[in-house]
């Protein structure tokens, strides 16, 4: 194979600018995307005994179901979930769109 010669001409291209632009707003995008999964993801949980829906909005929100045997913590950082029995509790699936048991 014959190796392809680079001038200087074609290493800076005319539209270079706009390519700098077009890197810069493609990250943007992402971060705006990291941002909006951020805010969707949901810290919720459903009491399989009293039946109430629990949700902590933020890191230090401790939230307990009417029947104390639940409770969710740490917001939308990270999830803490607080139970008895592991059938006590139902997790809200953002993608599925419901609660789950948190084992099959
Ligand atoms: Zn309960």
């Amino acid at each position: 194979m014959k190796k392809k010669v680079v001038t200087e001409k074609e290493l800076k291209p005319k539209n270079w600018a706009a390519i700098t632009k077009q890197v810069t707003d493609l990250t943007e995008k992402m971060a705006k995307t990291q941002n909006k999964k951020k805010e969707v993801w949901v810290n919720r949980a459903r009491c399989t005994i009293c039946g109430d829906v629990i949700e902590s909005k933020s890191v230090h929100d401790f939230v307990q179901c009417e029947c104390g045997k639940i409770f969710v913590d740490g917001g939308h950082e990270y999830r803490r979930l607080g139970f008895e029995k592991v059938t006590d509790i139902e997790v809200w699936d953002s993608k599925a769109g419901k609660f789950k048991p948190l084992k099959n």
